[in-house]
């Protein structure tokens, strides 16, 4: 699956708010978004005021961001979170955060999203037993997601694993054992990310 590949700091400018992508230096005085609070490019410091569907866009594009996705999976993701049951922008999230990547960030074997899919992808984690190496992989409740046997001794893990996680309330970790489990579906209050799902919604229904 195709993915951006581009500077990420630049994308939380263009957004105006953190998106963590960068793991350690997201935290420091560092980031670029607390050092230059204005979008990138010659005219970031004067853009205008946004219309309706600039917000509306604008809250698509940091979703996708956050998450690492392009639009053709987002829109998937959309259509899906339409044809389910309850409010679809509740719905979308909830897809979003049941991906297997976020997962593994949320449970602290990454320190970023971007880090969590490439861990993901090199095969460094199993659900239920069984390799899994697709970042978008929809976990469901009840799976255990853990570190692969093979790669438990590397210096990375170990010392993600001395590090406590505070994870949400749909999940627990155990990181002596290196393992989370999902234990419910995510609810919007326990999805701590700065976007307005209902403006995607507006946008995807124009
Ligand atoms: Fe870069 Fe992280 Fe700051 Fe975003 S939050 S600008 S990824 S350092």
């Amino acid at each position: 699956m195709a993915r951006y590949t581009g500077p990420v700091c630049r994308l939380c400018r263009r957004e105006g708010v953190k998106l963590y992508l960068k793991g350690e230096k997201c935290f420091t005085d560092k980031c670029p978004v607390a050092k230059r609070a204005y979008a990138p490019g010659q005219h970031g410091q004067n853009r205008k005021k946004l219309t309706n569907y600039g917000m509306q866009l604008r809250e698509k594009q940091k979703a996708k961001r956050i998450y690492g996705i392009l639009e053709t999976q987002f829109r998937r993701y959309y259509e899906e979170a339409e044809r389910q049951k309850g409010i679809a922008g509740e719905n979308l999230l909830r897809l979003l955060e049941m991906r297997l990547d976020n997962v593994v960030y949320r449970l602290g074997f990454a320190n970023s999203r971007p880090e969590a899919r490439q861990l993901v992808r090199h095969g460094h984690f199993t659900v239920n037993g069984k390799k899994v190496n697709i970042p978008s992989y929809e976990v469901k409740v009840n799976d255990v997601i853990a570190v692969a046997e093979k790669s438990r001794q590397s210096e990375k893990f170990k010392a993600l694993a001395e590090v406590a996680t505070t994870v949400p309330k749909w999940l627990t970790v155990d990181k002596d054992k290196m393992e989370g489990q999902v234990i419910a579906l995510p609810q919007r209050e326990d999805i701590d990310i700065p976007v307005n799902e209902t403006l995607i919604v507006e946008l995807y229904s124009r």
